[in-house]
């Protein structure tokens, strides 16, 4: 039997770009994945620039739906708060298409991939690992990447995850593209499609979004899984309120769900000869659901630290530990803020971003975040930085917005 490298189990953002980094380095590797591709996801879409930087701004143009510059927060109390930037701060996508084209590129770089090929179980032993398949097939590597998604059967076989998720750590979502054509995308988007609406539902326990695609609209609801006990309801819902809202017939063809990551930086994601990565680690940012610039990101560091470790001979835990921490160095900061923002709950956000609105210093640093230029934790710094010379502007602005009814 042939012993491959490295075997990547899923074929969505994380394990696309591991099992092409993998090849790059010379590592033999087979790219195993249950579904036909393009296969769909239940995903908003929104790759944010430090996403695009990853793929060094090469994403085919017929990849991208819509070049993104701004975010809109759309509360309760309709009081909205936009931040444009001339920067370009992501795109949107349509996941089928984005994912097809990430193993596309890991094939042309030399990995093997299987599709319609389930992993029903994994194992590691002394010698090596091995995947079982639905069929009965079993492959063999000496290391393993989990990139199985959120429901991971790698990190449950691999006793990394316990069989039952824990609904307080993990988010629900449900999203549907409403095929609107170009001209609908156009209204329902007052002639700009380059800008992300985020809506926080009334019971402020969840948010929507509604995010423009070339002739679609990508509209769903997210919250933490113990809140999300109605999801087709409010869901449902939220589909009503924004048909009427933005003024174009939202046909419902299929609903589509899934959980959203999980706790990924305080949990185990390795063990002898394997690495989780992405969604199957649980690397989703807490506040806005964002997972596919660190599901790509983590599908790097598994393959630099699995270059290494091969190099070295080495395939216990502790060498691939490093993966661990490359992970917590680069997304803990981002992580932790996003956490603590989102337990203040959606007033306090109302009360910030309603203040900021329309400032360009904060669209500024919005963009710095999405570009991966800051994270989050640096966002006090930048502003405490910026202050003396800003401080005309900020009286400017506050001045502004007492003089200026909300829009
Ligand atoms: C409703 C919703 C909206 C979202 N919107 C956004 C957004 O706009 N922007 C953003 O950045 N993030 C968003 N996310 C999060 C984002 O979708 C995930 O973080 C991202 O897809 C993670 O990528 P991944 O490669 O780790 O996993 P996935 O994309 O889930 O890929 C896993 C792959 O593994 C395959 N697989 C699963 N089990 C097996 C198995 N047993 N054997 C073989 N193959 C298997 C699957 O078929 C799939 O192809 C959203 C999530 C949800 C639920």
């Amino acid at each position: 039997m042939v012993i491959y490298d490295v075997i990547v189990v899923g074929a969505g953002p994380a394990g696309g770009i591991a099992a092409y980094e993998c090849a790059k380095k010379g590592l033999t590797t087979l790219l195993l994945e249950k579904c036909s591709i393009p296969r769909e996801k239940a995903c908003g879409g929104a790759v944010m620039y430090r996403g695009i930087k990853i793929l060094q701004g090469r994403i085919p143009k017929d990849v991208i739906e819509q070049k993104i510059y701004g975010l809109r927060f759309v509360f309760p109390n309709q009081i909205q708060s936009e931040f444009i930037s001339d920067r370009m701060i992501g795109i949107t996508v349509s996941r089928d298409r984005f994912d097809s084209y990430l193993s596309d590129r890991a094939v042309d770089s030399g990995v093997e991939l299987f599709e319609n090929a389930r992993v029903v179980h994994a194992s590691t032993s002394e010698d090596h690992a091995s995947v079982e398949l639905h069929d009965g097939h079993e492959y063999k590597s000496r290391f393993l990447i989990g990139a199985d998604g959120v429901n991971s059967v790698i990190s449950r076989s691999l006793g990394l995850r316990s069989q039952r998720k824990d609904l307080t750590l993990v988010g629900l979502g449900m999203e549907s593209d409403f095929h609107v054509g170009y001209e609908g995308v156009l209204r329902a988007t007052n002639n700009n499609p380059s800008v992300l609406e985020i809506i926080p539902d009334e019971s402020r326990i969840s948010y929507g979004w509604v995010f423009p695609k070339r002739e679609k609209l990508a509209i769903g609801v997210a919250g933490s899984g113990v809140h999300m006990r109605n999801l087709r309801a409010t869901f449902d819902h939220f589909h009503k309120k924004m048909e009427a809202r933005l003024g174009v017939p939202l046909k419902l063809e299929k609903r589509r769900t899934c959980f959203l990551g999980g706790d990924g930086l305080h949990c185990k994601n390795v063990t002898n000869r394997a690495i989780l990565v992405g969604d199957a680690a649980g690397f989703v940012d807490p506040m806005m659901g964002e997972g596919i610039a660190y599901a790509m990101q983590s599908g790097i560091f598994a393959a630099d630290v699995i270059e290494e470790a091969m190099a070295d001979e080495k395939y216990d835990e502790t060498t691939l530990s490093k993966y661990q921490n490359l992970c917590q160095n680069e997304f803990s900061a981002n992580f932790e803020m996003a956490a603590w923002a989102g337990s203040l709950g959606t007033s306090f956000a109302e009360k910030i971003l309603s203040k900021a609105n329309g400032y360009r210093f904060a669209a500024d640093i919005m963009a710095m975040v999405a570009r991966g230029d800051i994270g989050y934790s640096a966002i006090p710094y930048v502003i405490l930085k910026k202050l003396p010379s800003e401080l005309p502007n900020i009286i400017r602005h506050i001045v502004y917005q007492r003089t200026v009814p909300p829009s």
